[in-house]
């Protein structure tokens, strides 16, 4: 998506989709208002409704969303670096070139290379800023498809005491420009008393082009989401009970099409979770790769999914989605934002609850509890510009693929409780976002 596409303001935006989605859109489904809710559940799409009458509150989340939630946010916070001069960008290795035949946003974007043994490392002067209370998100391109990769974006915040590290991990199955939101992973000891940016890749050759580094306000009021990935059996039978134990509910991204199968929830089970306040969001239908099928497959998997969730009953979090092995295109991004404003995908840490990025929401696996609770001991301290952090799990259980066993995820339970932290649904992290 470039910029010129991106400065659509909201309204010119809804307006040109709307009729598309007139035509394109409706006939299997309900029929969509302005603010992306339906109060029509007929298929009539000869509506006569007028932009001047008020509507009333929808009562349940339909299958089809207008616009773009990206469109909404990506203009949060204030441009840091616009990438148009680059002046300030010292090269420590690798090499930097501007780029204008790619770009996220404006005339130009910040090309990084590495040098032959695989690394690139570049420094930003960062003044104006309060560290312990601002984050940052950017656009980025990434022309490796295939790889998992592992930039690293480290702030030495004097004000803070520490060197913060942002960190983000990714599979890009198709270059794309993707926007990220940073959140903070890990911290290490000052080095020095300037405050900058460290921008850098290494062990791998690589072409990157940033763009649109923006900094962020942070809102201070630490909250902490649990989520489970693929409607385990061992989410009821093990997570849920100690949870019950201590207060905590948890939002489970469902593999709609293996409910009551080997070793996942029954639609009992499910519905007996969400009357203790548990709540479901989409993981797709079968559980695929999905930016590897083709754009007929994700649409499928993306449609079907949230289709089972609204006629079972499951509406909270049904327009929340996470991208199955965090696999996705911006091909799947666009046609998430159909059925979802909410989707997320395992990076690295803690994050910023005011995110830029709705369709590439920050999550941190939490299969290892020591790094769960040191996490957590950064979402509640004050020099520490966080207040949200996302743990998710799969099973809980000994001795398996994706796994953390019972004392360790009952340990973090305990610690969560311990330090009193504040626990949300992520149908709330999502609602936060839209005012
Ligand atoms: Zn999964």
């Amino acid at each position: 998506m470039n910029g010129s596409q991106r400065s659509l303001s909201k309204r010119a935006f809804l307006a040109s989709v709307g009729t598309a989605c007139v035509a394109g859109c409706l006939g299997s489904s309900n029929g969509s208002s302005e603010n992306g809710n339906s109060t029509d559940n007929s298929t009539d799409t000869n509506s006569t409704d007028s932009d001047s009458e008020p509507e009333p509150e929808p009562k349940e989340p339909t299958l089809f969303l207008v616009g773009d939630p990206r469109d909404e946010l990506w203009d949060r916070g204030e441009s840091w670096q616009d990438c148009e001069s680059l002046d300030e960008w010292e090269v420590l290795s690798g090499s930097l070139e501007p780029a204008t035949d790619n770009t996220y946003r404006g005339s130009q974007s910040a090309h990084l290379t590495s040098a032959g043994d695989g690394e690139v490392r570049v420094r930003i002067p960062l003044e104006g800023y309060d560290l312990t209370e601002t984050t940052f998100s950017l656009a980025m391109y990434i022309d490796s498809p295939g790889n998992h990769y592992s930039p690293s974006f480290d702030v030495n915040a004097p004000e803070s005491g520490r060197e913060l590290h942002f960190r983000t991990r990714h599979k890009i199955d198709e270059p794309g420009w993707i926007r990220y939101d940073l959140g903070v992973s890990l911290t290490s000891a000052l080095a020095g008393e300037e405050s900058y940016m460290t921008i850098s890749w290494g062990g791998s050759d690589v072409d990157w082009y940033i763009d649109d580094i923006r900094a962020v306000s942070v809102e201070r009021d630490p909250k902490l989401f649990v989520q489970f990935d693929d409607s385990l059996r061992t989410t009821y039978d093990t997570a849920f009970p100690i949870m019950e134990e201590y207060g905590i509910t948890a939002t489970n991204f469902a593999i709609t099409g293996r409910e009551g199968a080997d070793r996942h929830l029954t639609l009992s089970q499910m519905e007996e979770m969400q009357e203790a306040g548990w709540e479901f969001g989409s993981h797709t239908h079968t559980h695929r790769r999905t930016g590897e099928l083709s754009l007929d497959e994700q649409r499928e998997e993306l449609e079907k999914s949230k289709e089972w969730l609204l006629d079972h009953g499951f509406t909270q979090a049904a327009s929340t989605f996470a991208y199955p092995f965090g696999s996705f295109t911006t091909g799947t991004m666009d046609l998430a934002a159909d059925y979802y404003d909410f989707a997320t995908h395992g990076q690295r840490g803690a994050m910023n609850r005011l995110v830029s990025s709705p369709l590439s929401v920050n999550r941190h696996p939490a299969d290892n509890a020591e790094q769960s609770m040191a996490l957590i001991d950064l979402l509640l301290d004050e020099r520490i510009p966080t207040d949200t952090l996302v743990l998710y799990y799969h099973d809980v259980i000994e001795d398996h693929d994706l796994w953390i066993n019972p004392e360790d995820f009952e340990e973090t339970m305990a610690y969560i409780d311990e330090r009193n932290v504040d626990c949300r649904l992520t149908s709330e992290l999502r609602a936060h976002q839209f005012g």
